[in-house]
């Protein structure tokens, strides 16, 4: 029986739900893993994860579909990512294969947490890892939690999706050959003080540049950028990118289904306002429509305007929704069935 929860005006907040899933690395190995209904986690205060943030992390989503199913949305590629993730930080990678039997399990335990079918929320799944031994001299912790959360969130847009303004930013995300390419807590640390001077700018979101050369448009704090030019998909290609899934999955749509040409290379700024659509793209909105775009006080307005998400990133979102949520036939693999 779903909870009695007012799914629509559900915001982007933590909820605590039935339990969360947990397994310990110790002794070189990982535990078989359980369920848990304990919400807090208790660890020594020199733990590595506090002093030296020794920790990564996935976000993907759980929903129910046109036919009532509960599903989650290429999970294999998260499992991925969070090993890739984890081998960067000197953290022991979670297999795999357990990491998609741990996201049914702790989904199908809190299956009345998912929302409803057309309601526009879903059930925001987190895992991460983080080192839980005491650590003082600079090295990798010996011991590891693995954990996952999930918490119901509403709706992405409330109301359609207004095209958001954007700053050119002075702080950079990621160098080359840092940690840009991988999920982890330690990049959104230091992109905190440069998101709430945009803020107080009256900006939504920072566009980060290269960092070696600052010509070429990297991403913003936690998604990557899609433009439209014609009958092209053009997204920014970087070392230093996160990559996303919801990304990768929007080029073969263009590709696959809308039959669009897609350009993944180096993306100039000086290009950009030869764009007809710019878009944010990632988990939580899929697409995000740009409508302008600041350089030092300088203007950049795309031609689709600030009223309305453009009709190639509307297509290209309504497609990829529309897979997800079983109305549009899926690539092989891309649903994966819980309940
Ligand atoms: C998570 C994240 C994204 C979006 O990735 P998805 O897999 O599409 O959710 C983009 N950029 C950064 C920096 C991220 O952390």
């Amino acid at each position: 029986m779903s909870k009695n929860i007012d799914w629509s005006n559900l915001g982007f907040g933590y909820m605590p739900t039935d339990c969360s899933f947990v397994s310990n690395f110790k002794n070189g190995a990982w535990d078989e893993g359980e369920l848990t209904t304990d919400h807090n986690i208790v660890l020594n205060e020199c733990a590595g994860v506090f002093q030296y943030a020794q920790t990564v992390f996935e976000g993907l989503k759980a929903y129910t579909t046109k036919d009532g199913d509960i599903v989650t949305f290429r999970p294999d590629l998260n499992a991925s990512r969070l090993a890739d993730s984890a081998r960067r930080l000197k953290i022991p990678p979670y297999d795999e294969a357990k990491f998609i039997e741990a996201v049914k399990k702790v989904v199908l335990a809190n299956a009345d947490y998912v929302p409803p079918y057309g309601s526009g929320a879903t059930l925001y799944i987190r895992p991460y890892i983080m080192g839980t031994n005491a650590v003082i001299g600079v090295k990798p912790a010996d011991e590891y939690q693995f954990r996952i959360l999930v918490t119901p969130v509403g709706p992405y847009f409330k109301g359609g999706a207004k095209p958001i303004s954007i700053r050119v930013c002075d702080y950079d995300r990621a160098a080359p050959h840092g940690t840009g390419n991988i999920k982890a807590g330690l990049n959104y640390a230091m992109s905190l003080y440069a998101i709430v001077e945009a803020h107080e700018q009256g900006f939504d979101e920072n566009m980060y540049l290269d960092a070696a050369t600052r010509t070429k448009v990297e991403e913003t704090g936690g998604a990557n950028f899609i433009f439209i030019k014609g009958n092209k998909l053009i997204t920014p290609k970087s070392n230093s990118i996160l990559p996303s899934i919801t990304r990768r999955s929007l080029c073969i749509v263009a590709e696959k289904y809308l039959g669009m040409e897609v350009e993944h290379r180096e993306v100039f700024f000086d290009e950009v306002k030869d764009m007809d659509e710019c878009g944010l793209c990632g988990t939580a909105a899929v697409i995000s429509p740009v409508g302008r775009i600041n350089d030092h006080g300088k203007d950049i307005f795309l031609p689709s305007g600030m009223t309305e998400m453009g009709p190639v990133c509307t297509k290209l979102r309504e497609t990829l929704t529309g897979i997800q949520m079983g109305t549009i036939e899926a690539p092989e693999g891309w649903i994966v069935k819980i309940k």
